[in-house]
């Protein structure tokens, strides 16, 4: 996650704080130079950074906390107010037709992000349309339709055309039904003068309402360059930051950021169309702080509740907690959690779960536990419904053959059994705390 190590660092300094009325010159001093030593290894502009630790700096010196607040929270009260500053507000994308442009370098995610952003408006009720204008990059057409098609979006390009003005204007007419249209551009490996007099003429064209900036989370110094050119050719109004998956940094992108004066749109976060969230400044920069994010996490858990129902219009979780459990249950209830994103990611929402827990457990500790699921997907994929009702009539003989038509071991089979078994446990005595009065009684 972007600067992520800002925030268990700076987790650990503020902790440091714990149980102190009062902060010293020497805490605050810590603390800016721990914040200063993330940002620049975040490859966040070193002005930039200076910028921020002055004014926390100055807050923590000068402003009295109010009677009763601990140090720990009022420091980290500054820190989060000078960040929501740096960062600002999410660009502003009103849920009505517009057009929006794409720029950026070749391989920054433009192509992957156009399909994202197109499947994030259908979410909202619209229609929208990719149009796909790069006729440089071999192969950027099929991608492109191919990743519309998974979003279940309208889609246009011509893998013939040679002249992107053209197929943008021909794009338009083509998909004058949908309400949103996303225009995707060629990108170099550079920045070269005909890739800016291009999408000039493009954006001549097209008339964007919005032109967003696409940029990898690992860029590092050289987004100030870009951002710069870009915003002088056709205006930047928003950043999109992709890939942030795979890196730490990110830094890069607060820098395109501040220089275009823009704010940021989207994140990218995997390499699916659903892999895209919508920047929101707070709720970032909380989990960030590892204080959680709970919006994030609720929108999340109902799109996956949503994505369940309707794979399975009649499961409904409630029964789990009367009827008896079965490893039919156990494959939804799994299902769910796969469609709400990565484990980590998720677990990065959850307060408490994101600085604490999640970090003391070992780094591929969250790779296991989902490839394990994965597993467990596939040995249920080889069970017959009669098993999923009833596993507990699961013998050896069916354990050997479950193993062999979903190519895993014996071993494996028997470690999902011995999970669900754990599973019904629990569930069981949730059952258990039915009534009102045994619920009191646990409480005391
Ligand atoms: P373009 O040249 O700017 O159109 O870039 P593409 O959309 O083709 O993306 C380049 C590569 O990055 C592709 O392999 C994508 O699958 C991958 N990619 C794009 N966005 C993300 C992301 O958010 N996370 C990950 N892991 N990969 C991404």
């Amino acid at each position: 996650m972007v600067l992520d190590d800002l925030g268990s660092s700076l987790r650990g300094t503020l902790d440091k704080l714990r149980g102190k009325s009062r902060i010293s010159e020497e805490d605050v001093e810590e603390i800016v130079k721990e914040i200063q030593r993330s940002l620049l290894s975040a490859d966040v502009d070193v002005s930039l950074v200076m910028e921020l630790s002055d004014n926390i700096e100055r807050r923590a010196l000068e402003e009295e906390p109010p009677a009763g607040t601990p140090a720990r929270d009022f420091v980290l009260r500054i820190v989060y107010e000078e960040l929501v500053d740096l960062i600002g507000e999410s660009t502003d994308l009103p849920l009505e037709e517009q057009t929006i442009l794409l720029a950026g370098l070749q391989g920054s995610g433009k192509t992957t992000s156009a399909a994202k952003m197109a499947w994030w408006f259908s979410t909202k009720g619209l229609r929208p349309a990719v149009i796909q204008t790069d006729t440089f990059r071999p192969g950027a057409f099929e991608q492109a339709e191919q990743m519309s098609e998974r979003a279940e979006v309208e889609f246009y390009g011509d893998p013939d055309g040679e002249d992107p003005v053209q197929i943008a204007r021909e794009g338009l007419e083509a998909t004058s039904d949908a309400d949103v249209h996303i225009v995707d551009t060629a990108g170099r490996h550079a920045l070269e003068d005909d890739l800016i007099a291009e999408i000039e003429q493009i954006e001549g064209v097209v008339e964007p309402d919005r032109s967003l900036l696409v940029l990898d989370a690992a860029i590092g110094q050289g987004a100030k360059d870009q951002a710069q050119q870009f915003d002088e050719s056709i205006g930047i109004d928003g950043v999109v930051i992709t890939k942030l998956d795979g890196t730490a940094k990110g830094g890069g992108a607060l820098t395109a950021v501040d220089q275009t004066d823009s704010s940021i749109a989207f994140l990218g976060t995997g390499e699916e169309v659903q892999d895209v969230e919508r920047f929101e400044p707070d709720g970032f920069i909380s989990r960030l702080l590892g204080m959680g994010d709970l919006g994030q996490l609720a929108e999340r858990v109902e799109r996956a509740m949503a994505q369940t129902e309707d794979e399975e219009e009649d499961w409904d979780p409630e029964d789990m907690l009367q009827g008896s459990f079965t490893l039919n249950d156990m494959q939804k209830q799994m299902q769910a959690m796969n469609n709400m994103g990565p484990l980590d990611q998720v677990m990065d929402m959850i307060p408490g779960f994101g600085g604490g827990i999640k970090d003391q457990l070992p780094d591929d500790a969250m790779d296991v536990t989902q490839e394990r699921m994965r597993t467990f997907e596939v040995i249920m994929d080889s069970m017959t419904d009669a098993e999923k009702e009833y596993p507990k009539a699961i013998g050896a003989n069916q354990v050997k053959r479950i193993a062999r038509g979903s190519g895993t071991d014996e071993q494996q089979v028997r470690e999902l059994l011995e999970q669900f078994k754990m599973m019904e446990r629990t569930i069981k005595q949730f059952q258990g705390m039915g009534s009102e009065k045994e619920m009191q009684r646990m409480m005391q």
